[in-house]
C-alpha cells in the first residue's frame, strides 16, 4: 500500500510473514551508511529484539529498550530515548526503528519528529492496534500528567513493514482489543468487510494467517484512504472517531480497567442506539453486531454511573465550540458526523449499554 499526503507519495505499508525481508526493504534507504537504533519496549524486546537483530547483521545497529506499558508512554521515556541517540552520537541522517505496539510507535516516532528536529523513522507494528491503526496516519505522541496524547506531532514514517505473524504471540486480550477498531472500520466504510469478519470468524480466530493478512490489509487500506482525504482532521477524519466518544468516556469512568478495543466497542452499541432511534439501523442490525462484539470476546454490556460518563463526554477534547461531533450510521458500512445529538440520546445510549 503506497500512503499519499497532499497527493504527494510518502511512504509505503508492506506486509510479510516474517521478517527475513526487512532488510531489503530498508536497503531503499541506503541503511549501509547510517545508524540505526531499535526502539522497543521489554514484552517485544524478549520475543523479537534478537530476530529483528540477527536479520540486520553488518548493519551499525544500536537498540533501546523500555518497559512495555501506556503508564511508560510520557516525555521521560522520549528523554531516555534521547539520551541513547545523543551518546551513541546519532545524527540527523540515522533512523529509528519503532518495533512493538502503538505504545511504541507513538513515541518513537514522536522521539523521531524532535530529536534534531526531525530524523527518519519505520514502523514495525507488532500488535493488531498498531497494525490497522496506529502506525497509519502520522499521529505520534505521549501522554502528559493525566491527559492521554496530550503532547505530540503528526510526523510521517518511511515505512511500515508488517510481519502478521507477530500477532500468534499476542495476548488474546490484545487481539481483542485490535478488533474493537477492525469491527469499526468494516461499521463506518465497508460492509462486505464487516459481514465478512463474521463468515470468517474462525480462521481469523485460530490464527489463519492468510485470513489475518487480508483483514489486516484491508482495514489499512480503510484508514489509509480516510487519512489521506484530511490528514489533519479538519473534518472526514472524524468518522473514525465512531464509537470513541462515549468510548473514550467509559474507558475514563472505568479508570482504565476496560480495554480501549472495548470501551469502543461499547461506544458502538450506544451509537446504534441512537441510529435506530432515526430510523438509520434495525433492532436485527443491533443483534448482529453485538453478537459480532461477543464473537471477538468484546463485551455488549457494563455497569456504569451514566451521569459521570456522560460529563466526561464533555471534556473530551474531540468537541468542536462546545459541540460534539458525534459520529453515526447512516446505514452499516456508511458513517457521517451529527452535530446535533442531544444529551437526552446520549443518556439513553448510554442507559442501553448498562
Ligand atoms: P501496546 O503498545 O501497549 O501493546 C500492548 C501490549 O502487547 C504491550 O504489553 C506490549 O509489550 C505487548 N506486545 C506488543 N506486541 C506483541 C507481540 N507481538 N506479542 C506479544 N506481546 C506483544 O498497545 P497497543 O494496543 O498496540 O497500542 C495502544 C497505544 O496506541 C495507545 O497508547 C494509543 O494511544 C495508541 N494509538 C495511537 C494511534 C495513532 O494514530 N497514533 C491510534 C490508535 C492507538
Ligand atoms: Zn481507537
Amino acid at each position: 500500500l503506497e500512503v499519499n499526503f497532499e497527493n504527494k507519495p510518502c511512504y509505503d505499508i508492506v506486509i510479510y510473514d516474517d521478517f527475513s525481508d526487512l532488510k531489503n526493504e530498508l536497503s531503499k534507504f541506503d541503511i549501509e551508511n547510517r545508524k540505526i537504533c531499535i526502539v522497543t519496549d521489554s514484552n517485544v524486546a524478549e520475543i523479537y529484539l534478537d530476530k529483528v537483530k540477527e536479520e540486520l547483521e553488518g548493519l551499525k545497529v544500536f537498540t533501546h529498550i523500555f518497559e512495555a506499558g501506556e503508564q511508560n508512554k510520557h516525555l521521560e521515556t522520549v528523554s531516555g530515548i534521547y539520551d541513547t541517540l545523543i551518546f551513541n552520537k546519532f545524527d540527523r541522517k540515522d533512523i529509528l526503528l519503532a518495533l512493538g505496539g502503538g505504545v511504541v510507535g507513538d513515541i518513537c516516532g514522536f522521539a523521531a519528529a524532535t530529536y534534531l528536529r526531525g530524523i527518519d523513522f519505520v514502523q514495525i507494528p507488532t500488535t493488531l492496534v498498531s497494525q490497522v491503526d496506529s502506525s497509519i496516519g502520522g499521529k505520534t505522541g505521549v501522554d502528559f500528567k493525566h491527559f492521554k496524547n496530550m503532547v505530540g506531532a503528526f510526523y510521517m514514517p518511511k515505512l511500515v513493514y508488517v510481519n502478521i505473524n507477530t500477532l500468534n504471540t499476542l495476548p488474546e486480550a490484545e487481539f481483542s482489543s485490535g478488533m474493537g477498531e477492525v469491527i469499526k472500520h468494516g461499521l463506518i466504510s465497508d460492509k462486505d468487510y464487516y459481514y465478512g469478519l463474521f463468515e470468517n470468524h474462525k480462521k481469523i480466530l485460530s490464527g489463519d494467517i492468510k485470513a489475518l493478512a487480508d483483514m489486516v490489509l484491508t482495514s489499512q487500506k480503510i484508514k489509509k484512504e480516510v487519512v489521506e482525504n484530511d490528514p489533519y482532521e479538519k473534518s472526514q477524519r472524524a468518522i473514525l472517531n465512531f464509537g470513541h466518544t462515549l468510548g473514550h468516556a467509559i474507558e475514563k469512568e472505568k479508570n482504565f480497567s476496560l480495554s480501549h478495543g472495548v470501551c469502543v466497542g461499547l461506544g458502538m452499541l450506544a451509537a446504534f442506539d441512537i441510529c435506530i432511534k432515526k430510523n438509520k439501523l434495525s433492532e436485527d442490525d443491533r443483534k448482529f453486531f453485538s453478537d459480532l462484539l461477543e464473537i471477538y470476546s468484546l463485551e455488549t454490556g457494563t455497569d456504569i454511573d451514566v451521569e459521570k460518563v456522560f460529563e466526561a463526554t464533555f471534556n473530551d477534547k474531540k468537541m468542536e465550540a462546545g459541540q460534539i461531533k458525534f459520529v453515526l450510521l447512516n446505514k452499516i458500512g456508511d458513517a457521517y458526523i451529527d452535530r446535533n445529538v442531544k444529551k437526552e440520546d446520549m443518556v439513553e445510549a448510554l442507559k442501553s449499554i448498562c
